[in-house]
Formats: structure tokens, sequence, C-alpha cells
């Protein structure tokens, strides 16, 4: 299976976060995870690794801001340029925009920090905006082989769909992850949302479903594609009433305007075990298997494990497992594409787990 994953992701490396009650605590997305993964990978033996290739910010443009982006690219050269005399490792803000109308960007860094920004597990480094372009790059690369089998498709030239006429899976190593990225904001280690790029990418060959698997609620696919029907969310989540990201992923949030209808979110509670998540996954397949998308795009979080320090349900590796089976059997071109996972000790073998089923 072809893997894309740039090591450019080591220059992200927040030295902390702003954990629950304001404690300060070591950043738990940090560069280990991807050196526990690719170890896994190279000895299962089933995996090409490959760098991506540069897609330009085009594909970027296409899903968030053009003000977004721009405060992602210079705000942390801006910080350094300013005459404060305090230490700036990693940027942060201390205040952010109350509900409602957001016309007004202010011109400060700091107002601009608070207006981006929406919460204080995003901080922003000296190489941030460099890694998280990789991480995108990474989903665009998957994307476009795996829509060298997407049905409709380009057939003119297409080597590789003539030698491979099963639906092919691309898994995009991304670090940093993307799926809580909305449309002008990062947020929960995500700065640009790597699935919603690359989905957005695969419409020009048709329709996309996003089958987001993450412990969290994916709130920022959510809100790029909400008024949307041309991409099908679907978010399994732990019940935002108790868990991160709180504001979005509730059952009746299903979608707006054009889009009402193709958003759905999953709720899950305390404790579930791999039984019940199935039972829930068999609701989320049955949609994409009625809307019938052109190709699949999987959000794909560990932090789902039973173990995981920032997890509370009870999931196992043999769950995740059966997780990967049940998607596989879709049998729909997928890029899976990385996103949480947050005990090193088991993350190698639990992605190789869920891959399991899309080996050919
Ligand atoms: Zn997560």
């Amino acid at each position: 299976m072809k893997v894309f994953h740039s090591p450019a992701h080591t220059q992200h490396a927040p030295p902390f976060e702003i954990f629950d009650g304001g404690e300060k605590i070591t950043n738990f997305e940090m560069p280990e995870r991807m050196e526990r993964i690719l170890s896994a990978l190279r000895t299962d033996g089933r995996y090409e690794i490959v760098p991506p290739e540069d897609f330009g910010l085009a594909p970027i443009r296409a899903v968030h801001d053009r003000g977004y982006l721009d405060f992602l690219r210079t705000a942390f050269d801006e910080w350094l340029a300013e005459p404060t005399d305090y230490e700036r490792i990693a940027l942060l803000p201390a205040t952010f925009p109350l509900p409602g109308p957001r016309g007004h960007v202010p011109t400060t860094l700091l107002g601009r920090a608070g207006y981006y920004m929406s919460d204080l597990s995003a901080p922003i480094v000296a190489g941030t905006y460099p890694a998280a372009l990789a991480s995108a790059n990474c989903a665009l690369s998957g994307a476009k082989f795996i829509s060298l089998s997407a049905h409709p498709f380009p057939s003119a030239d297409n080597p590789i769909r003539a030698s491979a006429p099963h639906p092919l899976t691309a898994f995009a190593l991304c670090r940093p992850p993307g799926h809580h990225a909305g449309r002008a904001n990062c947020a929960g280690y995500c700065y640009l949302n790597n699935a919603a790029v690359a989905a957005h990418w695969l419409t020009q060959f048709g329709t996309v479903a996003i089958l987001d698997i993450d412990y969290h609620a994916g709130n920022g696919t959510q809100d790029i594609f909400y008024e949307r029907a041309d991409v099908l969310t679907l978010s399994i989540h732990a019940d935002p009433d108790f868990e991160y990201p709180y504001y979005a992923g509730y059952a009746d949030q299903t979608g707006a305007g054009a889009g009402l209808g193709f958003h759905q979110n999953y709720p899950l509670p305390l404790g579930t075990d791999d039984a019940a998540y199935l039972d829930t996954l068999a609701k989320a397949i049955e949609r994409i298997t009625v809307y019938s998308p052109q190709s699949l795009v999987v959000s794909a979080g560990m932090d789902i494990y039973g173990d995981d320090p920032l997890g509370r349900i009870r999931v196992t590796r043999e769950g995740i497992r059966q997780i990967g089976q049940a998607i596989a059997g879709l049998k729909l071109p997928t890029l899976v594409v990385m996103e949480g996972g947050y005990n090193n000790e088991a993350l190698g073998l639990n992605v190789c787990a869920f891959l399991e089923a899309f080996h050919q």
C-alpha cells in the first residue's frame, strides 16, 4: 500500500499546550507519533512510503479562508518582530471572539490570533506553516493516487488504473492532523484540514464521502462542508456534551442550505465498547452506501483505542481491525488520512490493524 509521508512534520513540535483547566502540559501531538507509526509500517513490510508531491496553494485555498492562510504563514515571524521581552516559542491567543457575526478582522497580531485560533491546543511555532503544508500535500498526493481508480474517471493514459482494476487505497500519514481545522481557524492540534482539502480536490471526479472515526468530533470538516451536498460528511465520536470539541458534533447538526441532510454526527456515550461502536459504524456505512460516492476519505484517529490518554471509550485493537474491515467492505477508492491517536506505545500496531483489510 502507498503511504504518503513527509519528514517536514518535525518542524512542527510545540513544546506545550494549555490543557483543561489551564494546566500547562507537554503537547500530546508530538513528532514521536510518526516515528512509531513508520516503525510499525516498516516492520510489517507491505507499505511503500513515498514523499508527497507539491500541489501549491490552490487546492488549500479552495477550502480555507485566504486571511487565515496568510495569518498561519506570517504569524510567528510577526510575533518575533514585535518589541516584547518575553520568551517566544509557541504563539497562543489570550482572547476569543464571541459567537455571532465575525466580519471585523483585527489588524494586530494578537487580535488576529484570537480571531483565527479557536483554543489553546493549536499553538503556532516557527515551523508550523511548512509542516502543515507538507501534511496537506500528503493528503492531496494520496487523493491523486486513489483517483486513478475512481469512477467515472479520466481513463486516457492512466497506467495505474489499467493495472489496478480494483478500487485503490492510499494512506496519508499526515502530521499535524487536520479534522478540527475549520475554514478559517486552527484548533485541537490541527491547522489545515488535510481530509477536507483532499476531499474537495476529489470532487472534480464526482461525489465524495468523508467518514471521520477519530475519537473527537470532526468539527472542522463539519464547518467546511456544512452547506454542501457533493461531500457527505459523517463523524462517529465521543458525545461533545462531555468531550472536546464541545460545541459541534451533535446528532441534530445535519447540514444547512444545499447541504441539509448531507452531514451526520454519531455521538457515542462514555465507555462505548467494540460491539456498540461497530453497530454505530454500520449505520454510517449504510448512509455511504445509499449516497454512493465516487470515492471515500477516512479521517482515521486512533484515539478511539481504550488505552488512549485522551480517550474515554473502550475500543480494542481487534475492534479497530474490524472497523477497518467494515470500511474496506465498501470497496470504494479510499484515502485514509491520519488524524489523532496519542498512546505512542500502541499507535503503530493500531494503525496497522486498521489498514489490514485494505491490502489487496
Ligand atoms: Zn482525536
